[in-house]
């Protein structure tokens, strides 16, 4: 079995596509969604600026996954615990928050320690967060400034 993912690298790729980051960006369904969006662009590009303690707590939301989603969770559920995915001191009241709510707070804590560190890119016209930080279309008015 490979190794926990605990790299930046691999939390990066695990945030892809992942449910806050689809509802964020579910415009018309959800409306926008600030906060949303301040956590799916510091998953996804400022990875960087996670702590330690939320890279942690993002693996084991991932193994949590996993497991559901494995062909026998038992095994899967004892091979994640021997890697010591869950043993870290806080993790269990975070996950009992959810992905959800433990992203938001992501994005909350960054806003208030590292709001310089973080690049959002907005569009000028409806000053919303775009996709990307080099978007040049925004997902919500639909205006375009190539
Ligand atoms: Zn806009």
């Amino acid at each position: 079995m490979p190794a926990a993912p605990t790299d930046i690298d691999a939390v990066r790729r695990w945030s892809r596509g992942r449910p806050l980051v689809t509802h964020a960006l579910e415009g018309a369904a959800g409306g926008y969604d600030e906060l949303g969006m301040v956590a799916h662009t510091v998953l996804r590009y400022h990875a960087h600026l996670l702590t330690d303690f939320e890279r942690k707590a993002i693996v084991a939301f991932d193994a949590r996954w996993r497991i559901a989603l494995a062909s026998d969770p038992e095994v899967m559920h004892h091979q994640l615990r021997i890697a010591g995915v869950f043993d870290t001191p806080g993790l269990g009241a975070v996950m009992s928050k959810g992905y959800e709510a433990f992203c938001r707070d992501i994005a909350a804590r960054v806003l208030l320690e590292q709001a310089t560190a973080l690049v959002l890119n907005r569009c000028p016209r409806c000053d919303r967060i775009v996709r990307t930080p080099r978007a040049r279309q925004c997902l919500w008015c639909f205006h375009d400034w190539h």
